[in-house]
């Protein structure tokens, strides 16, 4: 772990390497904000932002849900091989065990927002929320399957190098989202292009 101190050096350092001065007055400051802004967008490696992830046991209300349970929503997130910005939409679904938990609603997006706060690529991002959810719903009556797509502009290809619009589409599935394909066309059917 290196210190604060060092951190904000390196970072005057990069922007002499740029061809700034950091010492001039709009500059002053930047490295500390920089600093600020980097414990906010990177909070996905300290274990204590961890969320907690609510779940309530399926027909605690007297009705036993074995939909499917479909969550959409945005994503920012910075990608491992250039450190740029990555973001997007994305779509989330489930069936609940009607033996086991049911997740809540708010958790999913805190999750999303928990894993994308690193250094990530989009086909491990998708990875890492589905696990998290999953975890979350116990090994004892697991759900029946989970779907995740997300759907990403990158800007280290917009803004620079082949600089080419477009989005990046990547997917995770488990259980009946994976086995069955009338599962899975449902799923997709809300994913709107
Ligand atoms: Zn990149």
């Amino acid at each position: 772990m290196i210190s604060e101190e060092k951190a904000r050096q390196d970072i005057r350092e990069l922007l002499e390497f740029i061809g700034e001065d950091p010492n001039r007055e709009g500059l002053k400051e930047t490295p500390d904000r920089m600093l600020r802004m980097f414990k906010e967008m990177f909070r996905g490696y300290n274990e204590q932002e961890k969320p907690v992830i609510t779940t309530f046991p399926n027909g605690q209300d007297g009705i036993i849900y074995d939909n499917m349970v479909v969550d959409t929503g945005t994503f920012y997130s910075v990608c491992e091989h250039h450190c740029r910005t990555f973001f997007g939409e994305y779509w989330f679904a489930y069936i609940p065990n009607p033996k086991g938990r049911i997740l809540g609603l708010s958790k999913i997006g805190r999750t999303v927002d928990y894993c994308a706060a690193r250094l990530q690529v989009q086909e491990r991002l998708v990875f890492d929320v589905v696990h998290m959810l999953t975890e979350a719903l116990g090994t004892e009556h697991p759900p029946l399957g989970m779907a995740l797509m997300m759907k990403g502009r990158h800007m280290c290809k917009e803004s620079r190098g082949v600089k080419k619009g477009g989005t990046m589409t990547s997917t995770y599935l488990t259980g009946a989202f994976r086995k069955s394909a009338q599962v899975r066309n449902e799923f997709l059917a809300y994913v709107k292009e």
